[in-house]
């Protein structure tokens, strides 16, 4: 469903993009309102204000958790096309404002020795070709040095989070080489436990397995913190994520997870854990998905997925060796038969709720696009991210807040684990020079040891 309709994509510079940006409060569709706040009944969707509008498109944007990357594989998908049947490509990116984007390199638990990292390079490599088409539009960034400089120059920063432990295989080399490759974040699970994490589990809440964190597991977050990559605690079960917090120097991640006092879900965030996770100085990246954030899409949710169970079925029947024709029919099985969404107003209510506990240092954005079958009724797609900004407005919170949430509170998060990267490579490097005989010290050993020369 799409509510604003095509125009050119910008390519221009970010300083030209408040003139092109604009037309988009004009177009903005206004259906009728269900939300009510102390500042009245609300739009639903709101109608974004010109002041909304330079606010959004001058922030940086960042996006924690993007499951389109498969599609990069797919030879007959167009990223720089225009879709009906995803949440992303490259001209609704830009109608969106999007700066910043982590793409998820996630796969589902695969038999097979090597076959997890195997898949996992075959991803990444899409991400990197991605880049590669295009020049103009995306850019690599590894740091947030780098990424400040992409968006400055017009380009969308393009970072990756492995999702799910299980797909390291056990090897911390895995984890040492995909962080050379450009991943910034490993989710310590995802949906099941790994040989080393508990999950929380995704439909249901999951009995535990090993009480939170191994000793290897512990050894993982350190080695994480060591490469300056985030450790993203989203899909964890409770104790891991207070384990992965005790264990980590740097600021910790939620990249895509919303609160669990707005709506009863294991994959969601505890007012305990939000808490945590803001003395720990990190950042939860709200998750858009109707069934985590609303209890009634939920059920609704469940329903709907056990009554196109058949259509699924055949779909796999159809199409057993050929996976992007698989996708290809689910995505237009969805347009036929849409997943249940929720009211915008929801969405907000967990950012509202994250902000008051956590604060509003601590909140970030993890729309979990084209990883999840349905978003809120107007934030149907990534073009109308500056929707949200203009719901944070409406909300009462400031400029300053929305910036924050919008990119800045990642961004520093990803500067303090580069940070507490290069003091553990100091701390290294003295106790090495400590380890290894002096100088001075040295010569004078080789002089007792050797016979008296002169
Ligand atoms: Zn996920």
């Amino acid at each position: 469903m799409q509510h604003v309709p095509a125009r050119p994509f910008r390519t221009a510079p970010r300083r030209h993009r408040l003139t092109l940006a604009v037309p988009l409060c004009l177009l903005a569709s206004l259906g009728p309102g269900s939300g009510t706040r102390a500042d009245g009944p609300l739009r639903e969707p709101p109608e974004v204000s010109e002041a909304a509008s330079r606010l959004h498109f001058d922030a940086i944007v960042v996006d924690g958790h993007s499951d389109t990357t498969p599609l990069f594989q797919d030879p007959s998908w167009r990223f720089d096309e225009r879709h009906d049947d995803t949440h992303m490509d490259l001209p609704r990116i830009r109608e969106g404002g999007l700066d910043v984007q982590f793409w998820s390199i996630y796969m589902g638990a695969l038999e097979g020795d090597g076959r997890a990292i195997r898949e996992a390079i075959e991803r990444i490599d899409a991400v990197h070709e991605l880049v590669r088409r295009f020049p103009d539009d995306l850019a690599l960034a590894g740091s947030v040095a780098s990424i400040r400089s992409a968006v400055g120059s017009g380009k969308v920063a393009s970072l990756m989070g492995v999702e799910g432990g299980h797909i390291i295989e056990g090897r911390l080399a895995a984890l040492r080489t995909f962080y050379r490759l450009g991943v910034r974040y490993m989710t310590l699970t995802h949906s099941f436990h790994t040989e080393w994490a508990d999950s929380s589990g995704t439909e249901e809440a999951l009995e535990p397995l090993h009480g939170g964190l191994t000793s290897f597991g512990r050894q993982v977050v350190r080695e994480m913190n060591r490469l300056g990559m985030l450790v993203d605690v989203s899909h964890v079960s409770d104790q891991t994520f207070f384990d992965a917090i005790e264990v980590s120097r740097a600021p910790v991640i939620a990249s895509h997870s919303s609160c669990r006092a707005v709506a009863n879900h294991p994959r969601n965030m505890t007012d305990a854990m939000l808490r945590a996770l803001a003395q720990n100085g990190g950042v939860v990246m709200l998750n858009f998905y109707p069934a985590y954030i609303d209890e009634r899409a939920a059920d609704s949710t469940k329903a709907h997925r056990a009554s196109l169970s058949e259509d699924i079925a055949l779909i796999e029947q159809r199409y057993p060796e050929d996976e992007f024709a698989r996708r290809r029919a689910r995505r237009q099985l969805r347009l036929e038969k849409p997943y249940p969404q929720a009211p915008l107003s929801v969405l907000l209510d967990h950012f509202d709720h994250a902000i008051e506990v956590a604060g509003a240092d601590h909140v970030g954005i993890g729309g979990d696009w084209d990883g999840v079958p349905s978003l809120p009724r107007g934030m149907e797609d990534v073009s109308q991210l500056p929707r949200l900004t203009q719901a944070l407005l409406n909300r009462g919170h400031s400029e300053e807040t929305v910036r924050k949430i919008l990119g800045e509170n990642l961004l520093r998060v990803l500067a303090r684990a580069e940070d507490v990267a290069k003091e553990i490579a100091a701390t290294a490097r003295t106790q090495a020079r400590a380890r290894r005989p002096r100088a001075g010290r040295t010569s004078e050993l080789a002089r007792n040891a050797s016979p008296a020369r002169d």
